[in-house]
């Protein structure tokens, strides 16, 4: 049911801290500039497998192992400091769905009053709930942090998932993060950012930095830890900023072994179709406890909500089954994609091709929408689906025989 309890975790890392609230976990600094990498845990309360996944990163890089970092800036955060201290997702509201555009002017300003002040000053967000109060906290320190970057800036967002799962990456579709995200041997789900709103990514994406959202498996599981460190250290080493001692090159080849590991047999790019969304006081129960990512069949139930059946409108994958009391999502439905696809609309994009698909037959602009395509697909027969999407285009609507395909300006980058 909606309403079962939370499961509760054996894994001494992932104890609920009883310690002070605390946003720093660590910043460690290079003698050398370079990139500045920004990683934020428990953004959800109850996922505090990033959290821990930080913290030996960063005594790692202090403790005098022999892997130092060599160029640029780490810096690791708490994501929702009063609901991990609670233990639960969220206090008063779903941190990872208040980043929407309309909150940048209030979050930019509260930093613009603050600025040169402690990163958490008393009496901040008077007023405010929970999350929005960890909200300014937080960006606050992330603006401090990007103000003080000596290269580009990049941001990676850990969490997890109720349901047993592969490590996996949730990017919005831009070159630039899925060129940032390509180091990681996971699967890549697209598609996710059109479906939710108001995501810490999406909306560093949209302030002009690389930012992607990885999640390490299943809550309380103790791989998870594992999974997060691993992407870190690959990460890190992508852009430079470790090695190349021994023991640097050790950590980069066990990170990749383990995430290699955890997701063989795993296609390595997936899109999400549809979302199942959930009203509080909605009765949900899935069909069974799904994994992430089972194949299912076309018409396959699912789950029951509010009595009534719901079945798999087409046959793929169910993505994040709810298998927890809290959040809005049931589950998505997605499909494979071919890593050929991928490959194809990272060279469009890459020439700009996407800009001139109203140019073919059948494809006109909308009169007055910007980035907004009419298609005909009687007359676009090399429509393919696919392709649209990896363009960053998703179907809004059908109107008779034409199709209506718009995309996102990320923050005036285009998807590049
Ligand atoms: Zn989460």
């Amino acid at each position: 049911m909606h309403s079962a309890s939370i499961p509760t975790t054996d894994h001494p890392d992932l104890a609920a801290p009883t310690h002070a609230r605390q946003r720093v976990i660590g910043h460690v600094a290079a003698a050398q500039p370079g990139p500045c990498l920004l990683c934020i845990g428990a953004m959800h309360g109850n996922e505090p497998a990033g959290v821990a996944a930080l913290m030996s990163v960063i005594s790692t890089l202090t403790g005098g192992a022999g892997v130092e970092l060599q160029r640029g800036d780490i810096h690791a955060y708490v994501g929702n400091t009063r609901a991990l201290q609670a233990g639960r997702r969220q206090v008063d509201a779903d941190m990872n769905r208040i980043w929407l555009r309309s909150a940048r002017k209030r979050l930019d300003s509260a930093v613009d009053a603050e600025r040169g002040d402690s990163l958490n000053p008393p009496g901040s967000g008077e007023g405010m709930n929970s999350e929005g109060r960890d909200q300014i906290e937080l960006y606050r320190a992330l603006q401090a942090a990007i103000d003080q970057a000596r290269g580009p800036v990049y941001v990676v967002d850990l969490h997890t998932t109720s349901s047993p799962s592969c490590p996996f990456i949730v990017l919005g579709d831009t070159l630039r993060n899925r060129k940032f995200a390509r180091v990681l041997p996971v699967p890549l789900v697209l598609g996710l950012e059109e479906q939710i709103d108001g995501t810490l990514q999406e909306f560093m994406t949209a302030s002009g930095h690389v930012a992607i959202g990885y999640e390490g498996g299943q809550h309380d599981a103790h791989e998870s830890v594992a999974h997060h460190e691993a992407a870190v250290w690959l990460l890190m080493a992508s852009l430079g900023m470790v090695g190349p001692t021994a023991p640097a090159r050790q950590k980069h080849t066990e990170s990749l072994t383990v995430l290699r590991q955890a997701s063989s047999r795993m296609p390595p790019v997936m899109q999400i179709d549809s979302r199942l969304a959930l009203k509080p006081g909605d009765a949900f129960e899935l069909a069974r406890r799904f994994r992430n990512f089972e194949s299912v069949q076309k018409r396959q139930p699912l789950a029951t909500m509010n009595g009534k059946s719901l079945t798999a409108s087409h046959a793929g994958r169910i993505i994040l089954p709810l298998l927890q009391a809290q959040g809005s999502d049931g589950y998505f439905l997605g499909r494979d994609i071919r890593p050929a696809w991928l490959t194809l609309s990272t060279l469009m994009r890459t020439i700009g091709a996407d800009e001139i698909l109203h140019l073919l037959p059948g494809v006109r602009k909308h009169p007055d929408r910007e980035e907004t395509l009419i298609v005909d697909p009687s007359i676009a027969r090399w429509w393919s689906a696919e392709l649209f999407h990896l363009l960053g285009y998703r179907v809004r609507r059908r109107q008779g025989s034409v199709m209506i395909v718009s995309r996102r300006n990320h923050g005036g980058t285009l998807g590049r």
